[in-house]
């Protein structure tokens, strides 16, 4: 009856129910250890290289578990989902500035690797006007269900079916082969 993980079990509670009673002191003595550990990681590098170390390894331990992974992404989902629910707008905000220069960089790069110029004209005046096409039709539903990120990365990994476009090839392309619906009537 008294097993070990019962034994266990009990003394969580009394530590618990010791920590409710003694909410400020328990805070107190928190702080101090803590101050202490900052100290300490400051002053003794060769206990932070050790703690960074068993950090790095217990990280590592913890990704390589499926588990631990999906424990992780769960708290990282919620914790996402309660600032989103506090406050939208700045959350919005907030991650757009977060991402901004990430999905900036990646864009760059895939430029880069596409030529940094229309493929059809040349045209490489302004990297505004100039856009990401599938050579095979289909680009636009393509990065509407990856998501800008992950079609990025694809386009990375393998470019065989992209080029880049500046905005008027790409508009009589995608006239050419139907791809819009055009109001014009000079185009109709
Ligand atoms: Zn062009």
């Amino acid at each position: 009856m008294y097993s070990e993980e019962h034994r266990k079990e009990k003394q969580r509670e009394a530590q618990k129910r010791y920590r409710e009673k003694n909410r400020e002191k328990v805070r107190e003595q928190d702080r101090i250890a803590q101050a202490a550990r900052h100290k300490r990681l400051k002053d003794d590098p060769e206990y932070l290289a050790m703690k960074r170390k068993s950090g790095r390894e217990y990280q590592q331990r913890r990704r390589q578990d499926p588990d631990e992974r999906e424990k992780d992404r769960t708290i990282s989902r919620e914790y996402q989902r309660d600032l989103r629910a506090k406050d939208p707008k700045a959350f919005n905000e907030k991650s757009r500035n977060y991402m901004r220069p990430k999905y900036s960089e990646l864009r760059n790069q895939v430029h880069k690797k596409l030529g940094n110029k229309c493929a059809k004209c040349g045209y490489d005046e302004d990297t505004r006007g100039i856009q990401i096409d599938h050579i095979k039709g289909g680009g636009r539903g393509e990065h509407n269900k990856l998501g800008w990120y992950k079609y990025f990365q694809k386009i990375l990994r393998d470019q065989t079916d992209y080029q880049l476009l500046c905005a008027t090839c790409n508009y009589i392309k995608r006239y050419t082969n139907k791809e819009i619906h055009i109001v014009d009537p000079i185009l109709m």
